[in-house]
């Protein structure tokens, strides 16, 4: 087999047209040769493959002038196949530039006796195609190029197509490089087989430095373990995807926040790796923890605001000399223990004291001494009071108890007990062993009455008797005593 038969066979290998003699010297393919009937059958074959084929196949002769050109090169130009004949490249109106490049490597070819390659672009009709050719000489007996052979094939589909995967890889290689996202992909070990170069940003390590490594390397100590877990979680199950933040070292020892979604993907025979993405959130982590130091300040701030605020509500409510709520509160409280003495059918009595001749104390000891009275007075009834009891400073040197629950006659006990305790209760002052009694008056709900203000002025009432019967005793409210 000669080498240009070689060749021919080389080139339609793919097309598994493998019967070509094309190149057989003196096998005389020209058109109107007259040749064509000593042709065997497999020559009759072939010609017609390369009549019926796509690519095109030519011969020149030294001279560079077509000497066969298959029906196929209808396609590209605008003349008959057999109108070709004798003509050469600038003959059949093909550009300017494209006759002499085609001339040029013809002429090489027979310069060189070997095979060229050539790839170009033809527009015809609007239309741009990409064509590949190969030239290649044909010998006579002595070994001189004789004649050459060209096989052109439209390669438009196949170079967009290139172009277009190229393009892509390429935007996708460029989209990977400028993220500010990290990739990194990790093999059934744990270990790093992809950085994306951006990781260095983030990580201080080249990705060359990263490869083999254990993608568990730069995990902050701390969070090593809940980080580990969740590889392997992921590593053992196949499309996976998991979320995670935790802390990062840099190579240059510096601690940073990083999110990470990792996607199992070791399954696809593309990729056979867990894709992690990552990224920076240190930013977004601080004012995370600086936006909860913010609300915990302002919570705390908010809780001591309550506290002041229910401190001067208390001190509303409260007489400053004795702690003792006084008469805004009573005001506030009487209607409510009435209500809720009527709902719960419960009796409510009221207590209302005064010291007697008070004044005298004011006056012969000072007012000091009147104070220290007025506030022992209230210890003192604090000291006897039940938990729902109410203890209230009610005028200067007047005291009033509300006492749920309690009829008249509990009430009157109390009153008793008080009356003589506070006898009993003894002041120092300049040597000198001091005393006060207090006089009482007791009216209870229902009773007397079914209205706070009816309650507490009877009660008033019935301590005015008692100071009028000699003080320091007890009176309850009786109807027509007045
Ligand atoms: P009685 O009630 O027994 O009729 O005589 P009294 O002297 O207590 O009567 P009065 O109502 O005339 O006097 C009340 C006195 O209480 C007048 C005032 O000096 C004194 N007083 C009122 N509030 C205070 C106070 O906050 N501190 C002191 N030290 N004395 C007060
Ligand atoms: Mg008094
Ligand atoms: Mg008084």
């Amino acid at each position: 087999m000669s080498k240009s038969v070689k060749a021919a066979l080389q080139l339609f290998e793919k097309e598994r047209i493998v019967r070509v003699r094309i190149a057989e010297p003196g096998s005389g393919l020209t058109a109107g040769s007259g040749v064509e009937k000593d042709l065997d059958r497999t020559e009759i074959d072939f010609r017609s493959l390369i009549e019926n084929a796509q690519d095109v196949v030519v011969r020149y002769d030294l001279s560079l002038r077509f000497v066969y050109a298959s029906p196929s090169i209808e396609q590209y130009m605008d003349v008959k196949s057999e109108e070709l004949v004798g003509k050469t490249h600038r003959e059949t109106g093909l550009p300017k530039a494209l006759s002499s490049f085609f001339d040029r490597s013809l002429r090489q070819v027979i310069a060189s006796g070997k095979p060229l390659d050539i790839e170009y672009t033809l527009k015809r009709r609007g239309i741009q195609r990409f064509l590949e050719s190969r030239a290649y000489p044909e010998f006579d007996e002595n070994g001189n190029v004789k004649s050459i052979v060209a096989i052109t094939r439209n390669v438009t589909e196949q170079k967009r197509a290139e172009q277009g995967l190229h393009e892509s890889d390429e935007r996708f290689r460029t989209l990977i490089e400028h993220s500010a996202d990290a990739l990194s992909l990790i093999d059934a070990h744990g270990a790093v087989v992809y950085e994306s170069p951006s990781a260095r940003k983030l990580t201080g390590y080249y990705p060359e430095e990263r490869m083999g490594r254990s993608g568990l390397e730069l995990i902050y100590p701390d969070d090593l373990p809940f980080v580990k877990n969740t590889l392997a979680e992921v590593i053992a199950s196949k499309g996976i995807t998991k979320e995670v933040q935790f802390r990062s070292v840099r190579k240059d020892g510096t601690v940073w926040w990083t999110e990470a979604t990792a996607v199992n993907l070791l399954h696809l025979p593309n990729v056979q790796a867990v894709v992690i993405n990552y990224r920076d959130i240190t930013h977004r982590k601080k004012a995370e923890q600086a936006l909860k130091t913010a609300n915990r300040q302002l919570n705390a701030r908010l809780a001591q605001i309550e506290q002041l605020q229910s401190e001067l509500r208390e001190q509303a409510l409260r007489d400053p000399l004795t702690r003792l709520f006084n008469r805004r509160y009573l005001s506030e409280t009487m209607e409510r223990e009435l209500k809720l003495a009527k709902r719960e059918k419960k009796p409510v009595s009221v207590i209302v004291m005064d010291i007697d001749r008070f004044k005298k104390i004011n006056d012969k000891h000072g007012h000091c001494v009147g104070d220290k009275f007025l506030t022992e007075i209230s210890k003192l009834l604090q000291s006897h009071a039940r938990g729902s009891d109410i203890i209230c400073r009610y005028g200067g040197e007047e005291f009033l108890i509300v006492m749920p629950g309690a009829n008249a006659r509990a009430a009157r006990k109390r009153a008793e007990q008080l009356r003589a305790q506070c006898e009993a209760m003894r002041i120092s002052h300049n040597g000198k062993d001091l005393k006060v009694t207090l006089s009482f008056g007791v009216a209870a709900y229902p009773a007397h009455g079914t209205e706070g203000e009816e309650i507490v002025i009877k009660a008033d009432k019935a301590l005015y008797r008692s100071k009028r019967s000699g003080r320091n005793c007890v009176t309850v409210w009786e109807e027509n005593k007045g």
